[in-house]
């Protein structure tokens, strides 16, 4: 196989996703002739506006929201730092304690650690060796100081979904707020903010074929949360900075598209998935499949391999044309093996040799193939080279 001449093959969608054409779509015409600042009053005004309002309304009928509780914003991350600084902020005089989980994004994780250099306390819950958390730990945490539990939907590395209707009831039970990071479950999984007890829920438009540098954060109305971004007065007072119209509107198209019929994507990307596990699991010895067997984001696969390192799998596979990740895209810089991954009862040279195969729209069946006639060489040559392989685990020289 000519290595050179095939198309990559990208199966890294947890990471960013391509943007869908009806997306570009929808969006060119906010680049060029409706241009308009939305806030001003002239008619020519009107389109932008217009524009802004129709994604307002998709992005709150995707998520069973009414359009005056989403509110506009750079992105993922910027979502989950206003959720829970806001809140935080907005309720010190009631208490001081936030309620969390170990495997939570850094955009979480982070925010959370700098609340605690402001003199905030946090729980950070353990969760079981599939990644998930027991709502009966949340509420142990929870203690009359507690002002936010804050656990993701569905998480970006292992896919592990959460039980979020029971964390959503334990935490109002107990008179607390709570906010999900849904960025890996907006398009993956039925999200009703009522029926889940959701108060607020941080989105990301990359993540569903929609653009960068856009997403949201569900308000529940009447919640108490200070603004992260002031200045003008726009989002109705909430999140100052002229609105970034193309974006918004991607964004409105992208989520509505991603929402149309979640249930037949998620068939067949998981039956592609499967085969890919199947198929991995049964040709490479000493291999095992991380996160929850059932309770997973349908195109997630993650993988550890032993007597090998993850970024040299990554290599060796984008020098054949495949896109996938080790550890999480933001801590694959770093040395440290994946939080995650650690959080689940991993060993540190397990943690270090995983693979995380995240599948999207564009995947096909040969896709799938390919992987699987490469993957096995790969680990196979690895494990050839590396010092930890015992006899027993190499592979015999191919040629
Ligand atoms: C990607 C991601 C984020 C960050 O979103 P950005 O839009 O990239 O800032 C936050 N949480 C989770 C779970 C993610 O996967």
């Amino acid at each position: 196989m000519n290595d050179q001449d095939q198309r990559p093959v990208y199966m890294d969608h947890a990471a960013t996703t391509f943007m869908k054409p009806e997306v570009i779509a929808a969006m060119a015409p906010y680049f060029s002739q409706h241009f308009g600042n939305p806030s001003s009053l002239y008619r020519f005004a009107r389109e932008s506006r217009m524009g802004v309002d129709e994604a307002r309304r998709e992005v709150g009928a995707a998520v069973g929201a009414s359009p005056e509780e989403i509110f506009f914003t750079a992105g993922g991350s910027e979502a989950d730092n206003w959720a829970i600084k806001g809140v935080a902020l907005a309720n010190r005089k009631r208490g001081d304690h936030i309620v969390t989980s170990s495997i939570e994004h850094h955009a979480v994780l982070h925010t959370c650690e700098w609340l605690e250099k402001q003199g905030f306390s946090v729980t950070y819950l353990p969760v079981d060796e599939f990644g998930l958390l027991d709502p009966g730990d949340v509420r142990d945490a929870i203690t009359d100081r507690t002002i936010l539990v804050s656990v993701m939907a569905a998480n970006n590395e292992i896919g592990t979904i959460q039980p979020v209707a029971e964390l959503g009831r334990v935490a109002h039970d107990h008179g607390v707020l709570f906010h999900t990071d849904a960025v890996q479950a907006v398009g993956a999984v039925p999200i009703d903010v009522d029926r889940m007890g959701i108060d607020l829920l941080s989105l990301s438009g990359h993540k569903f074929y929609g653009p960068k540098g856009t997403g949201a954060l569900y308000i529940r109305r009447g919640t108490r949360i200070e603004n992260l971004i002031h200045g003008g007065g726009q989002e109705r007072g909430r999140r100052a900075g002229t609105e970034n119209v193309p974006g918004i509107v991607g964004l409105g198209r992208a989520i509505e598209l991603a929402t149309a019929d979640i249930e037949a994507h998620n068939r067949r990307i998981a039956a592609m998935r499967d085969r890919l596990v199947r198929g991995i699991l049964s040709a490479i010895p000493d291999a095992r499949l991380n996160g929850h067997p059932t309770e997973r984001l349908a195109n997630n696969a993650n993988f550890s391999f032993r007597y090998v390192e993850g970024e040299s799998i990554l290599l060796l596979l984008d020098a054949h044309g495949i896109c996938a990740s080790t550890g999480s895209a933001c801590s694959s810089a770093s040395l440290e093996p994946s939080h995650v991954l650690l959080a689940i009862g991993l060993p540190h040279e397990e943690a270090h040799g995983s693979l995380r195969l995240t599948l999207g729209d564009a995947n096909t069946e040969e896709d799938v193939d390919y992987v699987l006639e490469v993957l096995p060489e790969v680990i196979g040559r690895l494990r050839q080279i590396s010092p930890l392989t015992p006899a027993h685990a190499r592979m015999p020289e191919a040629d």
